[in-house]
């Protein structure tokens, strides 16, 4: 995948796709010290830019990373990677993290921040399963307390155990892994947001324990748009039984329908249609 054509902005500078290396004695490859954003260019446009920036700026202040750019400067280098790939619809991901440098510990304030951005493209991040419903394993893995690790930072830290559950989904033959929080309550996926839906009304996570996603909002605002009833509160594992319609929210994901959990079972129904669509719409407005 680093074999090819194209350009990276690394540092303030284009470099060459097969050129952008970092050394191996960088910091965040040891201690996982690097925070990231993942968004969506639609026919030129990025979705939410300017929100994903400050995400990442904000990001970075929760983990004590000083990242140097502005958020112009960093929509700035997200048009210049864009436009010098010829990209219109692309995936785009910005990262953060703190390099080699004076110090190899686990503290290095000294060390430098440097950030790179990257786009490409990227078809349904769930593949067929748009269509038909994404089947989700439970994870055996707790998304962490907020008195763990800020659980609002987009930071790499909290993706190890995304990475885990994941595979162990896949070996199962699932598209992702569902997450309980550390409480026991229904929390989000390895890279997304949940919702579900019972007697024409949504429920959803109360964003205490997860990533507050930039699409569940987006989606939290259609529905009320809709005079849909949203609950966002604490969810319990045995209350999926109940429910009729799931569907998954990111950046990446889109509006992904689910079908299964576990050994329950949902319908892709007409509410979970209408809000894929809908999110198609939005993002392409
Ligand atoms: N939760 C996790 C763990 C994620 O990685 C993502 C993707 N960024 C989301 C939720 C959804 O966030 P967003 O809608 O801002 O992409």
């Amino acid at each position: 995948y680093d074999d090819r054509d194209g350009k990276i902005w690394m540092d303030g500078t284009l470099v060459e796709w097969r050129d952008a290396n970092v050394h191996i004695l960088s910091h965040a490859l040891h201690y996982a010290s690097s925070v990231f954003e993942g968004e969506r260019c639609y026919d030129g446009k990025v979705f939410k830019s300017r929100e994903h920036s400050k995400r990442l700026l904000k990001s970075g202040e929760l983990m004590d990373m000083d990242i140097p750019y502005t958020v112009d400067q960093i929509e700035a280098a997200k048009k210049q990677v864009l436009d010098v790939n010829g990209l219109t619809n692309a995936y785009v991901r910005v990262l953060a993290f703190r390099g080699a440098g004076e110090d190899m510990g686990v503290a290095a304030s000294r060390n430098p921040i440097r950030m790179a951005v990257t786009a490409w493209e990227w078809g349904n991040y769930y593949g067929d399963a748009k269509m038909k419903g994404a089947k989700l394993d439970i994870a055996k893995w707790k998304r962490p307390s907020p008195e763990t690790i800020p659980v609002a930072a987009k930071a790499a830290g909290l993706y190890m155990i995304c990475t885990m559950s994941k595979h162990a989904a896949e070996a199962k033959g699932c598209s992702d892994a569902m997450f309980l929080d550390y409480r026991g309550y229904v929390a989000e996926a390895t890279g997304a947001n949940i919702f579900f839906v019972k007697d024409g009304e949504v429920h959803t996570p109360l964003p205490d324990a997860i990533l507050n996603g930039l699409t569940r909002q987006s989606v939290i605002g259609m529905l009320k748009d809709r005079q849909i009833k949203v609950h966002e509160r604490h969810i319990m594992p045995e209350e999926l039984e109940g429910f009729e319609q799931c569907w998954l929210t990111g950046s990446a994901a889109e509006v992904t329908p689910v079908g299964q959990i576990g050994d329950y079972h949902f319908e892709v129904g007409a509410l979970t249609r209408e809000m894929s669509d809908a999110y198609e719409k939005l993002v392409r407005s």
